[in-house]
């Protein structure tokens, strides 16, 4: 039972700033409950903190001060706090950090009225002050959070007039927070639908799961086999219980299609919390799931740490879905996150996927998952047939991608009435931008990739750090005039390319930077399922998910793409992707057809991927893993070093690779340093350490120990990486 603590108790209050452990004050009048959510001095300012229990002692008593005032929120409950500790040991992330990941909702204790909140907004001041630029500071600081006037004053030393003074330029914006209405209720048993044998036996089995016991099954089953159906009744039995249900997708974009088939099933829409959600929303969510009233959360990988009441399933759809591994700040994978979660609150988590990650595979293998398969596409689809078009055969034009074999496969489907894709997962029109005179390409400025030539934008973008410039005449090495000349295809190129070749076909391309909003992305994706166009150009974006039910072909312009380089998860990926993209062809009543273009038709990827035995494909993978001694059989940890001084970066990381007592002492060993994946990013330079130990090995405090070796000075940085993707 949370403890309650009477007036003037010295109590521990983990706070969002910065720092490594709880701070010591005194329970207000009142008292309050571990778990609060308060509001404490520190310094001049008034900060966030929950109530983390008994007060340390380790401060000076008479120093120590007393909570200003405990916030109109339920308490963060016992299980909820010991999902950020846990978390925080296992990324190695201070605890503040994690806490900041659960309260991110403006306004989050204040009792619900109409309220104004201020963010930072698109605007520039015409006149900047130190103030000023305190206030932009302190808002940007808040990554598009919102907060009240007195907040965003208070936290950048200013008074209100200074907030206000930005308002008219648009530096600052202002928002009206509505009171936070409750959500619809959901009825479980709303718009079922009957399903197949197959479909209804594993939705009994995740019915059974729905007994108040941590389980995570994988569901796995080729697109369109009902997964989503199937997943669907464990959530209806999960609102018959009383509970709440957590469905994390894997991209914004797909929430939309989505939410309007749960509203389909269960006659209401459920909450929504994303980056894409306002403020207001946001802070109503936040309440709305604490208060156990919003009974179903459709969200990317932060939803999972929302202030669940009573939280008894997670589904993580696509689960092998690299976006789901957060990359900056804290990082973490909202798969493994999500079972972490439930497993201390006594939940079900379902990882649904038609290509599971070899993580998850290989756990169902141990038998730590329980796992489901439907084998067949719900009703008379079949699946796609899916051929290599061997390009050392084909006739290619210079400059063309398209080859004569999968044109005529194209112009046949565009006469049936049908449409076709042709992937490519390169954004942009040209990956390299190439000066005919003096042969260099043009590179990022600060790092170390190529910009990309965009030629809608009318700029090239490097896709590392997001800088852009316009596209040059002159080469910016050697001066020449018009000498630049694109190389290699982006979907812009191929979507030229397809305009001369299909002078008829109405093209859409489906490219994540096409878009200004959501809202756009979302109006071509409903066009395109309507049959708004016949031939639809796209990236990775079309992998994930989407329903085109007049979509019978897919043509793969580059299936090699994925397996040139020495990641060992290479394969693994390319596999996903492929058959992700070739499972958009075809549904009910249209088979469908996958073409992949390639010049190494007898890779065993490529063959694994057309054919074949699935099951024998993720063996042999997981034989290769399990002989090097990489994940899932073996523990991996990646040590980013950065700064801008690349000799200082390497020498921190030699010191580090030599002194490995620390590691050693648990059978770990350092590999490296050697320039990390993306070796340079926004002006640093960037260093990797691999430390791999065996299956079990207690790695986080060897870890912590060793790390804990060095105090970084000037630029340095260093972030740790459990179970890095790449490697
Ligand atoms: P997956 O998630 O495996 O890709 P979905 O659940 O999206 O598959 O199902 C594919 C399509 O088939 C969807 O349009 C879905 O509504 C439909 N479908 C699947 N199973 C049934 C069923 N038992 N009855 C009616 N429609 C179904
Ligand atoms: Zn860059």
């Amino acid at each position: 039972m949370d403890a309650f603590y009477d007036p003037g108790t010295l109590i521990a209050v983990l706070t969002t700033q910065p720092l490594d452990r709880t701070l010591d004050y005194r329970a207000p009048e009142g008292g309050c409950f571990q778990g609060a959510y308060v509001e404490v001095p520190l310094g001049p300012r008034k900060v966030l903190g929950v109530v983390w229990g008994e007060g340390t002692g380790d401060y000076d008593l008479s120093k120590v001060r007393s909570v200003i005032r405990v916030l109109d929120a339920a308490p963060m409950r016992a299980e909820l706090r010991t999902f950020l500790e846990r978390a925080a040991a296992y990324t190695l992330t201070p605890l503040p950090a994690m806490l900041r990941l659960a309260t991110r909702a403006p306004g989050l204790g204040d009792p619900p009225s109409m309220r104004k909140v201020y963010r930072r907004g698109s605007g520039e001041p015409d006149r900047m002050t130190d103030a000023r630029a305190r206030v932009l500071d302190a808002a940007e600081e808040m990554g598009g959070l919102a907060l009240t006037l007195s907040e965003l004053a208070e936290s950048a030393g200013v008074t209100p007039q200074v907030v206000k003074g930005l308002l008219p330029s648009g530096a600052i914006v202002e928002e009206d927070t509505p009171r936070d209405t409750p959500f619809p209720p959901l009825d479980p048993d709303h718009g079922s639908k009957d399903l197949t044998d197959d479909q209804a036996q594993a939705a009994e089995a995740l019915r059974a799961g729905q007994d108040g016991t941590y389980s995570t099954t994988l569901l796995k089953g080729v697109t369109g086999s009902g997964k989503t159906e199937v997943y669907l009744e464990a959530v209806a039995e999960c609102l018959r219980r009383g509970r709440q249900a957590l469905v994390l997708l894997p991209e914004i974009a797909l929430t939309a299609e989505f939410l309007t088939r749960v509203q389909a099933r269960f006659g209401a829409k459920p909450a929504e919390w994303h980056s894409g959600v306002t403020m207001t929303e946001r802070r109503r969510v936040w309440r709305m799931v604490g208060e156990g009233q919003a009974q179903m959360v459709i969200g990317a990988r932060s939803a999972l740490f929302l202030p669940f009441q009573r939280l008894g399933l997670i589904v993580v759809d696509e689960e092998h879905d690299t976006s789901y591994k957060q990359e900056d700040g804290v990082l973490y994978n909202a798969r493994d996150m999500a079972v972490l979660r439930a497993s201390i609150l006594g939940a079900q988590v379902v990882l649904a996927s038609a290509t599971p990650s070899l993580e998850s595979w290989a756990n169902a293998d141990a038998g730590k998952y329980q796992r489901l398969d439907l084998t067949s596409r719900f009703g008379p689809a079949i699946l796609p047939e899916m051929r290599a078009l061997d390009m050392r055969g084909e006739d290619m034009a210079p400059n063309t991608w398209i080859s004569p074999s999968l044109r005529r496969a194209v112009t046949q489907r565009m006469e049936a009435g049908e449409q076709a894709l042709l992937f490519l997962n390169r954004r942009g029109y040209a990956p390299v931008t190439l000066c005919r005179a003096c042969g260099q390409q043009i590179g990022c400025p600060h790092c170390d990739a190529r910009m990309v030539e965009h030629r809608f934008l009318k700029r090239l973008v490097c896709h590392q750090c997001g800088e852009s410039t316009p596209i040059p005449t002159t080469c910016p090495s050697c001066g020449a005039e018009d000498r630049l000349a694109p190389v290699g295809p982006g979907v812009e190129r191929l979507a030229e390319e397809a305009a001369s070749a299909f002078p008829d076909a109405r093209i859409a391309v489906l490219s994540s930077d096409l878009y200004g909003t959501a809202r756009e992305l979302k109006a071509q994706i409903e066009s395109i399922a309507a049959g708004g166009c016949d031939i639809i150009i796209g990236t990775q974006l079309v992998a994930k998910g989407h329903n085109f039910p007049l979509l019978t072909l897919v043509g793969v312009i580059d299936a090699d793409l994925g397996l040139q380089g020495s990641d060992l998860r290479a394969a693994e990926r390319t596999f996903q992707l492929m058959r992700q993209v070739a499972g958009r062809a075809g549904r009910a009543d249209r088979p469908g057809e996958a073409l992949l273009q390639t010049f190494q038709p007898e890779h065993p990827v490529i063959r694994a991927i057309l054919g074949g035995d699935e099951e024998a494909f993720w063996r042999a993978e997981a034989d290769e893993r399990r002989a090097a001694g990489m994940p899932p059989y073996g523990r991996l940890a990646g040590v980013i070093l950065s700064g801008s001084e690349v000799d200082r970066v390497f020498d921190l990381g030699t010191w580090l690779a030599r002194h490995d007592a620390a590691l050693r002492r648990v059978g770990a060993q350092v590999y490296g340093p050697a320039p990390a994946p993306i070796a340079r990013v926004r002006g640093r330079h960037r260093v990797r350490l691999l430390v791999k130990a065996a299956k079990g090995t207690a790695l986080q405090p060897a870890l912590a120990d060793w790390a804990g070796q060095v105090r970084l000075k000037g630029d340095l940085r260093m972030a740790i990486d459990i179970d890095p993707q790449n490697f």
